[in-house]
């Protein structure tokens, strides 16, 4: 077990698809690292989403680091247990864990002179020369603040803690959110429940799914590296100029618009339902739900869907504003998470005293390409600020980051982001977001309340992949502000 106590090494906080994507390219580069892991599990969100149908929906053959690609997915589309199962393999195979200190919470951590000193939650302190942040975008659940939550008397939980140990067989269930964790847990709600009231806030634009198994062919494919990553490339370009375009509103992103429309026109029959059930936005501004069965659960007989906003939570259900009661036992929370507080609850204090998320951050994250932030040297983040994406693999992003994360951590000394670099890249930051359909009128995660989209890259992969494919000398201030 790690001490923690060598100032030689990097820490690492968080041992998801980001944190040990660094740990992996840091044993190939034989430079010593400890990741700090609050849990008991590596996995992160794969590790805390276990909801009935949790899946991702980006392709299989995209959805692996590109230096692992895994010929074992069984199907387009991996499940949670399967990624969860990768991840543990790449672990083993890099010997990781003797590197990763479980059960330990970083609660903050303070730039003093070089080093980065790291607090715990039970007071241990740690020391590191560099460190680098993998905590992720989407690792808190977020409840809504709905007057009379504490008082209701039946089972409720969040979609990221689900209760296993709760059947809703033959239970009157309510879900509030129709998100891309609700649009995979709805169908299995939906076929156990007796009853079951979705609370849809916003419409969502759904696209085709087509998952099937891998059969024979697929696997003989996938034997081969080359197999693996032919089938990768087609997905990622696909990701950068189909999915992309709608993203930016351009016209070849129309196929998208056509393609939504089509499926909510073949799967709802009802009129009524169909017109509950269309956004009032483009497509793209907010994730676009990827799936075939949640608007056949929707249809179904047992299965209504409310759209009066919800009042208040009585005792016994829910009551919306347009006066009406729902009696139920049971409600599932799939509200999303706290997305656009990058690092909370840690406080991290830089070399001139600022605090990263109350000073730095006030108006909202932002870092340099993601990664680094003015008078904070030596601290890098991985999935950070704006580098998250509505339309490809955040592993590729990721793989990026850690690319060049460690060709800064080679350079040796201390790594910091000059301001002027930092301003100019902001304001370009700000100009190519403004072009985007985010920015158009729907709520979601990738903004502050206030509007500013602090989550997503608004250019393709393969730029991003370009601008951090090694770090520029003259963005940053070597060495020149050691105290
Ligand atoms: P989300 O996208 O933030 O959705 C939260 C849902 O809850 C929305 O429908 C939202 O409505 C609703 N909501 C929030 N507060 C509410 C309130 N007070 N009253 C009524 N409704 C309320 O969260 P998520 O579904 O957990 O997904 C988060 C992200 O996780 C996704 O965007 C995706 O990136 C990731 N994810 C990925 C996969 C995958 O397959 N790769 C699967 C699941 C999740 P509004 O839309 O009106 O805000």
């Amino acid at each position: 077990m790690p001490t923690g106590s060598d100032t030689d090494h990097v820490a690492i906080i968080g041992a998801g698809f980001a944190g040990l994507c660094m740990a992996i390219q840091l044993t190939k580069a034989g430079i010593p690292f400890t990741v700090y892991e609050k849990a008991d599990d590596i996995g992160g969100v794969w590790r805390d989403n276990t909801y009935p149908g949790a899946g991702c929906d980006v392709p299989s053959a995209l959805y692996s680091y590109s230096f692992a690609t895994n010929p074992r997915w069984s199907r387009a589309f991996p499940l949670q247990a399967e990624i969860l199962d990768y991840l543990r393999g790449c672990v083993d195979r890099h010997r990781l864990r003797p590197h990763i200190r479980f059960g330990t919470e970083i609660t903050g951590a303070r730039y003093d002179q070089g080093v980065w000193r790291l607090s715990s939650a039970d007071g241990t302190e740690f020391t590191a020369r560099v460190l680098v942040a993998a905590v992720g975008q989407l690792n808190r659940p977020k409840w809504p603040a709905l007057p009379g939550m504490a008082d209701f008397a039946g089972t409720a939980f969040h979609s990221a803690r689900w209760r296993h140990d709760h059947d809703v067989a033959g239970e009157t269930v309510a879900v509030v959110g129709t998100g891309p964790s609700a649009a995979q847990f709805i169908p299995h709600l939906a076929a156990s429940a007796r009853k079951l009231y979705v609370f849809q806030r916003s419409a969502n634009w759904v696209l085709p799914k087509w998952d099937y198994r891998y059969g024979r062919g697929h696997r003989l494919l996938f034997r081969s590296v080359v197999g693996r990553l032919a089938l990768r490339g087609l997905w990622f370009c696909f990701g950068d100029f189909v999915l992309y375009a709608a993203v930016r509103g351009q016209r070849l992103g129309r196929v998208v618009d056509w393609l939504c429309k089509r499926q909510l026109r073949i799967q709802i029959a009802d009129p009524a339902l169909r017109a509950r059930l269309t956004p009032d936005f483009p497509a793209g501004c907010k994730r676009i739900l990827i799936s075939d069965d949640y608007f056949p659960a929707l249809a179904r007989d047992n299965v209504e869907v409310i759209t009066s906003p919800i009042a208040a939570v009585t005792p016994d259900g829910l009551v919306t504003e347009d006066g009406t009661g729902f009696g139920v036992d049971t409600i599932v929370y799939g509200t999303g998470f706290t997305a656009t507080e990058f690092l909370a609850p840690m406080e991290i204090i830089g070399r001139t005293g600022r605090r990263l998320r109350a000073d730095a951050w006030a108006d909202g994250a932002s870092a340099y390409l993601g990664m680094t932030v003015p008078e904070f040297p030596n601290l890098f983040l991985l999935y950070g600020p704006n580098t998250n994406l509505g339309n490809n693999s955040v592993v590729v992003m990721i793989e990026a980051q850690v690319r060049y994360v460690l060709a800064c951590i080679r350079q040796g000394g201390t790594v910091e982001v000059s301001p002027a670099v930092f301003a100019r890249y902001q304001q370009a930051l700000a100009t190519d977001l403004h072009d985007t359909v985010w920015e158009a009128g729907c709520t979601s995660w990738y903004k502050t309340s206030d509007g500013r989209v602090t989550n997503n890259w608004p250019r393709r992969v393969l730029s991003y992949r370009d601008r951090t494919r090694r770090p520029v000398a003259r963005d940053f201030l070597l060495g020149q502000q050691e105290r």
